[in-house]
This record gives structure tokens, sequence and C-alpha cells, in this order.
């Protein structure tokens, strides 16, 4: 098995792009916070700050306890896209780059003399050259080298900050050993948890797990088929975006046929697509709505944003695409909604925006208490303009009391 991949991700990213620009920043500790507000949370986190405990995640006041003095740096969205375009293009003078990954990740696939590991170890280098001659000092990197794109990104994430690591196939399972298994891409908390019941703590039972074992852990056979290929060093391609659609229809009930009722139906339409959206793990880059009306006329419409998978957005997407439809076709009898263009979470980056990834992780608060207090528990309520209508009076009148801060 060849070394197939370099993977180049970019160390403390938003932080660095801090200190790049702000060289009176450098050599302080430096959080990245969506506003400059002591009760939001870092978002990004520089080493010198995480060596004194600081986490992405911390709430700037702890960070401001943890760590006297620190720089906090409002978040630039639009300043990461540009300087991240410069990187790629930096990146592609020395090596072709295969893949973006996300706003601070990159493969490249290595090709004939390219997977020798000294030629390999060149290439890495000269990028980490490349970088600082046309980005400075501040912008550092970490390069793995591996026989695959998640055993390469291991190896990247093996010596950060500015390292350059390589995972040879024969140094496989053992050079993966003394990693957690949180280290892994795919296993978060929430996996963490299910392997624990399983009986694996560590990497080298998880790496003794056979395919069958894993897909029981994984709760699907796919991933695990996919996953334990990749363990073994093998090249997988991604996996294909077999579903292509979320949606829904429904046929009004009588006292439903009025713009009203129409509204609310679909708005609770959308409330279960997304949350299908969330639990199968994908995202969705456009939503069509449609109706039929009871005379037999026919109307959709749609949009495209930005991949993502909260509730909210949607929502607000629906209200603007709602006041297209025609008002002097009758009443309506059919509402129908899709969410199309769906990618993987794994292929989805994650919106720059703070205030968007504040939205899904609202979503997925919001699937949480729905999952355990019953599915209307709490949805979106002033916003969808259906709090008028008769069958959907839901929005927070039965929330259970839960406070997230001590829960
Ligand atoms: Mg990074």
């Amino acid at each position: 098995m060849p070394l197939r991949y370099l993977f180049v991700d970019m160390n403390a990213y938003f932080a660095s792009v801090e200190q790049h620009d702000h060289p009176e920043w450098r050599n302080r500790p430096l959080v990245v916070v969506p506003v400059e507000a002591r009760t939001s949370s870092c978002i990004a986190v520089n080493y010198l700050a995480k060596a004194r405990g600081v986490r992405v995640g911390s709430p700037v006041w702890e960070a401001e306890k943890l760590c006297p003095g620190v720089v906090c740096a409002p978040a630039r969205p639009e300043r990461y896209v540009e300087i991240h375009k410069e990187i790629v293009r930096a990146v592609g003078r020395c090596i072709p780059v295969t893949k973006v990954m996300s706003i601070d990740e990159m493969a490249c696939s290595l090709l004939g003399a390219e997977r020798e590991p000294a030629k390999a170890e060149d290439i890495a280098r000269s990028i980490k050259a490349e970088l600082r001659h046309s980005l400075g000092e501040v912008l550092t990197c970490s390069i793995g080298v591996g026989p695959n794109v998640m055993l390469a990104k291991i190896a990247g994430d093996m010596k950060k900050p500015d390292g350059l690591t390589v995972i040879r196939p024969e140094e496989l399972p053992d050079r993966l050993y003394p990693l957690k298994i949180t280290d892994f891409p795919g296993i978060g908390p929430r996996m963490e948890k299910r392997f624990h019941r399983y009986g694996v703590t560590t990497t080298r039972e998880l790496l003794q797990l056979k395919e069958s074992a894993l897909a029981r852990v994984w709760g699907s056979r796919v991933h695990a088929e996919r996953w334990f290929h990749l363990l073994q060093g093998e090249d997988v391609p991604d996996l294909p975006t077999r579903r292509r659609t979320v949606g829904h229809s429904h046929v009004l009930p009588p006292a439903q046929r009025t713009p009203d009722g129409s509204r609310a139906v679909m708005v609770r339409l959308i409330h279960k697509a997304c949350a299908r959206l969330r639990s199968i793990g994908y995202w969705a880059g456009a939503m069509a709505i449609g109706l039929r009306f009871t005379e037999g006329v026919k109307w959709h419409t749609a949009r495209q944003l930005p991949h993502c998978q909260d509730t909210l957005q949607w929502l607000l997407a629906f209200g603007e695409m709602w006041d297209e439809r025609p008002t002097d076709a009758g009443p309506p009898l059919q509402v129908w909604m899709t969410l199309t263009d769906l990618k993987p979470a794994e292929a989805a980056t994650p919106s720059l925006i703070p205030q968007e990834r504040q939205a899904t992780a609202l979503s997925h608060a919001m699937d949480a208490i729905n999952r355990k207090f019953g599915k209307h528990a709490v949805r979106f309520g002033g916003i969808s303009g259906a709090e008028g209508a008769a069958p959907m009076r839901i929005p927070f009148n039965h929330i259970p009391k839960i406070n997230p801060a001590t829960n």
C-alpha cells in the first residue's frame, strides 16, 4: 500500500489570521469570539491560550480568568475566506490540491514518485516554505502523509503546530495505538459513549474489532465497512450521497384548507424534514416547496442556501418563498416540501458565521429535547407566522424546564 495522500491543516487558523493581520497581537494568548461580549464563547484559541487551559467553546469570561490579558479578537469570517483562497493557491504551487476539506484543511493526491516517503516529505517542506514566503511566519500548518485521507489527517494531527508526520502503511496498526479513540474523525463524544458501552475504550481495542462488531457499534453497516478499510490503510472513495432528498407532503384536512392552515402544515413539515436531515447526518443546499389547490392549480418554487442543517434558516427562506404563492387560486388542497442537494455532514463545511453555527447548535439541542420529551415539545414559534393557525398552537407553551447551563 502506497502513501497516497498529503494533508495540510492550518494551525489554530482563525487565531493565526488575526495575529497575521495584527502584529501587535503576536506572541500573546488570543481567542477569537463571535461578538464582543463577555457572555459569548471562543470559536478559536491560539496555542498560548490553549496552554493555559482555554478551549474552543470556553466562555470568554473563563478565558479571561484563566489567561489574564488574553486578546479577544472579534471574528472576521470574510477575511478567513480571503486568506483561505491564498493558502489554497500557495499549496497549489507545490502540488495540485485534490480536495478542499474545510476552510483550513486540504488533501492532495500523491502520484508516482511522490509516494516515496522522502519525496513526500520534500513536497511537505516546500509547502511550508511557500506559505512562509507568500503569507509570512504566523500562518503555520501541520502536514500529514498517509495511505488515505483519513490517516493523512490523523498523521497531521500528531504534531501541532508546524508538524510534519508520515504514517507509513507498514507502521499500521501499531502507530495508531497511542491515540485516543476520539482522535479518529467520526468519533465524537456521542460515538465515544457507544464504544464505551461495547467495552471499547482504547484504540488498540478499537482496531481489534471485527467489521461486524464495528457495524454494531456504529449502527450503520455502510459506514462501518468504509471505516474498517480506512483503518487498514486502504483507499476507499467517499461515500456516495445515496440520499438525494428529504421531504414530506400532506393532503390538508378540510379545516386546514386556508392560507393560515396550509402555512402551518408546511411549517410543521419543514421542522420534521430538518430534524430528519440532522438525524441522518446530512446538510441541504436547496429547498423546494409546492402547493396544489382544490381547483387543480399547482404551484412550486425553490431556493438555494449555503449548505446548512438548521431549521431556523430553512424557515426564514420559507417565509420569503411563501409570499410568492398565488393568492387567487382557491383553497389549497395539498402542500409538499423537499430539501435537496444533500451532502453528508463530513463533506459539509460548517458555516463561518457564528450566528449560523449557533442556530445549528440550537437545532440539535431542540432535537435532543424533542427526543426526550416527545416530538413537538419545542419548535420555532413566532418567526413562522403560523402562530395564528388553529391546528398548530404549539410554539413554546409546553417547553419543559431545562437549563442547559446546569444540566
Ligand atoms: Mg486546523
